[in-house]
């Protein structure tokens, strides 16, 4: 059986760790393995990338970005092979898994203009002869370590920007779906990167307790669950090192009772069951103001959720996929039945679903709750799988009280025609992303992503202007070349501006 290797200074690696299985979610079959790295492979791709930080620094930010321009290039040449590898691997539909890549092209598009994006400040005659400039300098080595719900975006969410600014790069990509961001990395060797510049080490815990203990690695990008988050950022930061740490969510859609009803319903479709409910920015909270607006709501969705067309990701024109694994599924399940023992009444139960042909693969149907309330657990939780909540509350203002006291703040949505209702939700609620008429309102590349509350640690959001932030540090220089005939004297007193 193929084994899925490491990727260490441009040359492929088994390292010295143990293997996991790899499976088509689909089928329940395991259909490869992937290398785990231990400590000593961990040690030895962060080795490869410290030893190729030097050179690239200093090579100048035009010719960083010509390998960008190439990698596009590839990435849209194997877009195909790519998009099936993501979907054989996760079980999101092929058609899911080509947006998914497109939006991770866009990174790449973006990090292309990184000649502008490094230009610094400056601020001629500061003094006497003096001249003042801050400019942006990479930090080093620097690590990544994403989740399986986006195995080729998420990671061209950091390293495509890191490596532009002239960091060197350690990738830990999920270990469930580990396949296109190997291909994908490979493809940016390829793209003339020289060796050492990417490396992608597979795995898990070790692989990840490694990365955040090497004193080589000055930065970590984290996206995944929050508990992971919060112990990644908490250790990272005690480490001494710049983390980000982007975590879980539970994202919620306000239906106003003036919102066109059938349009919301459509956009809740693709929001709520679309990658089966596994993205961070599913909306898995509808939270409709007046029964009146919860009704119409549930009678738009009803019929459109038994309709859903549920396969294997692999075959073309499905709507939904499996769950990721047997565990997932369990889990997923685990929670329906804890909403109903709760007292939510189950309107669309997806349970018991069998896909013919396919009937070892991970499926579960959509699933709609009503009369859910915020004491819930299927409320205050993340369940990442097929199932959209109702919850009915009398006004606006309760819509916003119920979401600003969630612990996430991921994404949110307001379905409306009235502006004044639109501008007041988007002001005061707390959440990092939001969109009005707009179910997933993801930010574009030129644009930065990231929760607020327990959906993220750290100060600066993920791609886009907030990348370039956090990949590199600023450095201020005061420069004076006096004159030839300009006489000097001790000055005592502190330089103050004029000097
Ligand atoms: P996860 O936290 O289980 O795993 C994420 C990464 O951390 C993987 O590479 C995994 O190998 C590693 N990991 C897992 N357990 C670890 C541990 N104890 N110590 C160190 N490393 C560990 O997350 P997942 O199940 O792969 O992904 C789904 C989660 O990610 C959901 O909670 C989802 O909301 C979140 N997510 C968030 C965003 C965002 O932008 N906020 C985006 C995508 C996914």
């Amino acid at each position: 059986m193929t084994v899925i290797a490491h990727l260490i200074d441009g040359e492929p690696h088994n390292g010295t760790g143990a293997s996991l299985d790899v499976t088509n979610p689909s089928t329940g079959e395991v259909i490869r393995q992937v290398a785990c790295a231990d400590a000593a492979t961990v040690e030895r791709a962060v080795a490869a990338a410290k030893a190729a930080y030097p050179a690239w620094r200093d090579t100048p930010p035009a010719k960083r970005a010509q390998v960008m321009y190439r990698f596009k290039q590839l990435l849209e040449d194997n877009a195909e092979r790519l998009t099936y590898l993501v979907s054989e691997e996760h079980g999101k539909t092929l058609e899911d898994a080509a947006g998914e890549l497109r939006r991770g092209i866009e990174n790449v598009e973006y990090a292309c203009g990184v000649p502008e994006l490094l230009k610094g400040e400056y601020s001629h005659n500061v003094g006497p002869s003096i001249d003042a400039w801050s400019n942006f300098q990479p930090l080093g080595v620097v690590a990544g370590i994403t989740p399986f719900n986006f195995p080729a975006m998420v990671p061209l969410w950091m390293y495509p920007m890191a490596i532009a600014c002239g960091n060197t790069f350690v990738l830990k990509p999920s270990e469930r779906d580990p396949g296109s961001a190997l291909a994908i990395a490979e493809l940016l060797q390829e793209a003339g990167l020289p060796k050492g510049v990417i490396n992608v080490v597979h795995g898990s815990r070790e692989a990840v307790d490694a990365l955040i203990d090497s004193p080589d690695v000055k930065a970590l990008s984290f996206v995944g669950s929050t508990p992971v988050a919060e112990s990644i950022y908490t250790r990272g930061a005690a480490n001494g090192k710049r983390v980000q740490a982007l975590g879980g969510a539970k994202n919620h859609a306000v239906v106003l009772p003036d919102a066109d009803i059938e349009n919301a319903a459509n956009t809740l479709m693709g929001a709520a069951y679309g990658s089966c409910g596994e993205r961070c920015m599913a909306i898995s909270v509808a939270v409709c103001v007046g029964d009146e607006t919860a009704d119409q709501l549930i009678a738009s969705l009803e019929p459109k959720i038994a309709a859903l067309k549920i396969g294997p990701g692999t075959q073309k024109g499905l709507d939904m996929g499996p769950l990721i694994t047997a565990e997932q599924r369990e889990k997923v399940l685990g929670y329906i039945e804890d909403g109903v023992k709760s007292g939510a009444k189950l309107v669309a139960d997806g349970r018991g679903l069998s896909v013919a042909g396919h009937e070892g693969g991970f499926f579960v149907g959509g699933c709609l709750f009503d009369a859910v309330t915020s004491e819930m657990r299927i409320y205050r939780e993340e369940i990442f799988g097929p199932v959209l909540c109702v919850v009915r509350v009398e006004s606006l203002d309760a819509a916003i009280a119920l979401i600003n006291a969630h612990e996430y703040g991921n994404g949110t949505c307001l379905f409306t025609r009235d502006g004044e209702a639109a501008r007041r939700f988007a002001d005061s609620i707390e959440v990092g992303m939001v969109g009005i008429n707009v179910p997933l309102p993801v930010p574009v590349a030129y644009h930065s992503f990231g929760g607020w509350k327990r959906s993220l640690f750290g100060d600066l959001h993920a791609y886009g202007p907030d990348a370039v932030r956090f990949y590199t540090r600023r450095k201020a220089i005061s420069q004076r070349w006096p004159s030839s005939f300009e006489t000097t004297h001790a000055e005592f007193h502190f330089p103050s501006g004029g000097q």
